[in-house]
């Protein structure tokens, strides 16, 4: 167990040039891996069927193919696809002179085109002029095959086992190559995805309180009038009184401190009831939906209350806010601006008028 995963973190090991795709080295690397097997695979073949002579051709392939992967490590995946490429051509055309086209060697070529069509640093020209010489290849070996006997003669089951050999292996190659780029575009789906939700959650939180923002609520307010057209809400906008005495008599660093603190409670208790946001400055916002005036008063009344008896810290010193709220609840015509402009004006009126109040 410990050796596979010693074997296949060497695979994924960082590349050589960290400019290119990881995915694109790995790629190759498990391929030419598959590579090594089917070489030994075919050497099996080869003693099975008293090919001997054949046998022995596997040492140079063998040679190529480790000095592929050693080079993996150290020289750029566009350079080593080419060795790969090489490799497998020349290994696609000496098979089927050797074996004829019944062989079926010729079809490690779309591997090949695949692996170039994913490599996402070359140039579709390049790409469809890699595409065409593997078409010019093909064709050639074809038309050679029909008037020109293999060098080996192989004997029916040979040619049956060589063919089998040939697919397995063909469909590993192509699987590997698609598994690996499929779950490279899902990974980077998923982290463009988790990027995205990260930065809707920045878009939309008050980075001070983490309460949401005003553009989170009023898109949240927007969405429930458009879902809900027969339901009514209410909403409330309060604001800290005299907030800039504390600012000025105790620190700014305080003054966000009691903005914190006010924050928590308000997130605590408006949980089941509705939702808080973090209007500006030190001014909330509260939306209630399904909730009539009557009620969402007497629950602003009851917060003023506890926002009243709720010990702020100063170093050892304790002190205490109030606040002033206007209540307002829709009316199914205005929008949304206009409701709130109401309920800013029953919050002007409250601090005219003493503040410490709710206002409805
Ligand atoms: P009123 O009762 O009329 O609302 O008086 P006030 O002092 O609260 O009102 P004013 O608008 O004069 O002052 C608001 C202060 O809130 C001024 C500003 O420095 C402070 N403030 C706004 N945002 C922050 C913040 O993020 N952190 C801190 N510490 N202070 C803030
Ligand atoms: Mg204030
Ligand atoms: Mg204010």
């Amino acid at each position: 167990m410990n050796t596979i995963k010693k074997f296949v973190s060497l695979i994924n090991h960082d590349i050589a040039n960290e400019n290119e795709s990881k995915s694109f080295t790995v790629m190759l690397r498990w391929s030419y891996c598959l590579m090594v097997v089917y070489f030994l695979c075919y050497f099996v073949y080869c003693i099975v069927f008293h090919l001997y002579t054949e046998s022995a051709d596997i040492i140079p392939w063998l040679f190529m193919i480790g000095m592929g992967l050693f080079l993996t490590y150290r020289i750029s995946s566009t350079k080593n696809f080419l060795i790969f490429t090489l490799v497998l051509l020349t290994w696609a055309v000496i098979s089927v002179f050797t074996f004829g086209w019944n062989c079926g060697s010729q079809h490690f070529m779309m591997p090949l085109l695949i692996m170039c069509f994913f490599s996402i640093h070359d140039s579709t020209f390049k790409k469809f002029c890699f595409m065409g010489i593997l078409i010019v290849v093909r064709l050639y070996l074809f038309f050679y095959c029909q008037d020109h006997t293999p060098l080996v003669k192989l004997s029916q089951d040979a040619g049956f086992t060589l063919q089998i050999l040939n697919t397995i292996f063909l469909f590993m190659s192509m699987g590997i190559v698609c598994l690996i780029f499929s779950s490279t575009v899902q990974e980077s789906e998923k982290k463009l995805w988790l990027y995205n939700q990260k930065l809707q959650t920045l878009a939309s939180t008050d980075p001070l309180t983490k309460l949401p923002n005003r553009r989170y609520m009023l898109d949240l307010m927007e969405k429930y009038i458009a879902t809900h057209p027969n339901e009514n809400f209410s909403v409330a906008l309060g604001d800290i009184d005299l907030f800039k005495t504390v600012n000025d008599t105790r620190g700014h660093n305080c003054g966000d401190d009691v903005l914190k603190e006010i924050a928590a409670l308000f997130r605590k208790r408006t949980e089941d009831k509705g939702h808080v946001c973090r209007w500006g400055g030190e001014e909330f916002f509260f939306f209630f939906p399904g909730m009539n005036l009557d009620v969402a008063s007497a629950f602003m009344t009851d917060l003023n209350i506890a926002v009243s008896k709720h010990p702020m810290h100063d170093k050892h010193q304790k002190f205490y806010v109030t606040m002033t709220f206007g209540v307002e609840e829709y009316d199914y015509q205005s929008d949304i601006s206009t409701l709130i402009n109401r309920a800013d004006e029953k919050l002007y009126y409250g601090k005219e008028h003493g503040r410490n109040k709710v206002i409805f």
